[in-house]
């Protein structure tokens, strides 16, 4: 096997090397429908295998979930097990091989057939088991390929994930520690999943285009998060650099140690409060562990993804308390709902738009919504009797939707009195991610107590480039002067005022940026847990 080499955007720091795990999600698409004559014996026997490999899969999951007390999900995975193995699936692709289909074909077209026959049934519970049935096809169709079709959660062995994208619904699922890395075709430094690879402490190589299709059948790959690139089935030789590579930043590492426990201060004494972005409240101890200050950015919307219907204001008050106790006098910034963009959500009904990053996210949403934004507020309000808890607004583009959310923030404080449900104060900042809120900083500035720049959107908007297109890395970087000038504009309404800027978005983490920002004004920076020691570090000498 000879190695081959992707190129990239370098997203996430740090090299790993690890077994491949493909994520295919939808279609499979088999590079082969027709086989020799002579090989239907041949492939038919792997065809079997394949069955066998599936089937001890579904049946460990089962296992596992009965054991974990989830035994109506394992009922799901005995019946994939039961459609893996029924006579009619082999006899069908016998039939197939025989006239000299290639098994993958087969075995996706007799899955096929079989779910559109259940489907025109005139049974409801039937037709939805037409999906079940294409789901253990394409799961047969992906090992005979050489990939799996399984979930993410299904990664049980720490690996190197290669995908087209990664929605962040999907890196949430991953179990934890079995994401070795991640090599996504599309993507770029500010797309999810360059920023939950960054706030996992693994490498990224994102937007390697299609070349990623050629390495999809790889059985190991090497990934340098740091150069941008990623070797595919590398040989001994490139594994050797690659753990050189690791020994280095494994010293950088811990010279950097000793900072996790400073406080951020640059060299003049100007104190810069270092703080974590996180999506849940499972992060805290390991971003507490970095050296944490706080929590500038609390990303909510997770809590929303990771299941099928919306969290209740319970659920939440429950999850926002764990994280400001978790974080005890230290502040814990909390976002409000940000979804709409890339970021989807189920149990809400959201429209197919022309250009989702300029639609109904956000701030926008929530006050459509009330049913979506009370219940998080009051949950908030709830939790700030716990700990230091603040909120952020996103996605605001003029001061009326400010005033419009204090608005509904006070309903609900009125609404938590009547009912003599404990709460607690919490000051309120905005999002600085549009151009509009930035111009418009010494009008919002009067009604918050903070700001916190969200580069990441900031960027996009300002210089008009997609921060998911991988084409566009020249323009998608927060040292552009336009961006700089106007969170120059954004500091200064905010002195004026009185208030804080912070920086959310993946600039605050960046060394070379660091400088330029605390001159501007920033002390905050606000970035993934494992970037914190080094910009602790960089702080320190300015
Ligand atoms: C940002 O836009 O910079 C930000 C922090 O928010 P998100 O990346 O979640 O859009
Ligand atoms: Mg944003």
């Amino acid at each position: 096997m000879t190695e081959t080499r992707l190129t990239g955007v370098a997203a996430s720091d740090g090299v790993a090397v690890g077994k491949a795990f493909v994520h295919t999600p939808g279609e499979l698409a088999p590079d082969r429908d027709r086989i020799e004559k002579g090989s239907e014996k041949t492939e038919l026997a792997r065809f079997d295998e394949a069955v066998a490999a599936v089937v001890r899969k579904l049946t460990a999951t089962a296992e596992h979930l009965t054991a974990t007390g989830s035994g109506k999900e394992a009922e799901i995975f005995e019946a994939h097990v039961e459609f893996a193995e029924d006579p009619e699936l082999r006899d069908g692709v016998e039939e197939r091989v025989k006239s000299l289909g290639s098994p993958e074909s087969a075995v996706l077209a007799v899955g096929g057939e079989f779910a559109a026959m259940i489907s025109a049934m005139d049974d409801e519970y039937m037709a939805a088991r037409a999906d079940d049935v294409r789901d253990v096809a394409s799961q047969i169709a992906a090992e005979l390929i050489g990939c799996s079709a399984a979930g993410l959660e299904a990664l049980d062995k720490p690996s190197v994930v290669l995908a087209r994208s990664l929605a962040p619904s999907d890196t949430a699922r991953i179990p934890k520690g079995m994401a070795l890395g991640f090599v996504t075709s599309e993507g770029s430094k500010t797309s999810h999943v360059s920023i939950m690879a960054r706030s996992m402490g693994v490498p990224a190589v994102v937007g390697v285009g299609d070349a990623l299709e050629a390495s999809l059948g790889a059985e190991t790959v090497a990934i340098d998060g740091t150069e941008g690139f990623a070797v595919a089935d590398p040989d001994p030789e490139t594994i050797s650099d690659f753990e050189a590579k690791s020994e280095e930043i494994a010293d950088e590492k811990s010279s950097l140690e000793k900072f996790k426990n400073v406080e951020g201060r640059t060299k003049d004494g100007r104190r810069i409060e270092i703080s974590a972005n996180l999506g849940s409240a499972k992060e805290a101890a390991d971003a507490i562990e970095y050296g944490a200050e706080g929590v500038g950015l609390f990303r909510t919307e997770f809590l929303f993804m990771e299941r099928d219907e919306l969290p209740t204001e319970d659920e939440q008050f429950e999850v926002y308390k764990e994280a400001v106790e978790a974080f005890g006098e230290r502040p814990v910034i909390f976002r409000t709902l940000d979804v709409g963009g890339d970021k989807d959500l189920p149990g809400v009904e959201q429209p197919k738009e022309e250009n989702p990053f300029l639609g109904w996210r956000g701030i926008r949403m929530c006050l459509d919504v009330p049913e979506l934004f009370k219940p998080q507020l009051r949950a908030l309000l709830r939790a700030a009797a716990f700990g230091n808890a603040k909120v952020m607004f996103p996605m605001v583009a003029d001061v009326s939707e400010v005033v419009a959310a204090k608005k509904v923030m006070a309903e609900c404080r009125s609404e938590l009195e009547r009912e003599a449900i404990r709460f607690g104060d919490i000051e309120v900042g905005v999002m600085v991610e549009t151009p509009a809120a930035a111009v418009c900083a010494a009008d919002i500035a009067p009604e918050v107590s903070f700001f916190s720049v969200g580069t990441n959107d900031l960027v996009q908007y300002t210089l008009a480039a997609d921060r998911g297109n991988e084409k566009l890395e020249r323009l998608q970087s927060a040292d552009h002067p336009s961006v700089l000038r106007l969170i120059g504009m954004t500091c200064e309404a905010a002195k004026e005022a009185g208030i804080w800027v912070g920086v959310c978005g993946e600039a605050a983490g960046e060394p070379g940026l660091i400088e330029k920002l605390v001159a501007l004004g920033v002390t905050e920076l606000s970035m993934s847990a494992p970037r914190i020691p080094r910009a602790k570090k960089v702080v320190s000498e300015v």
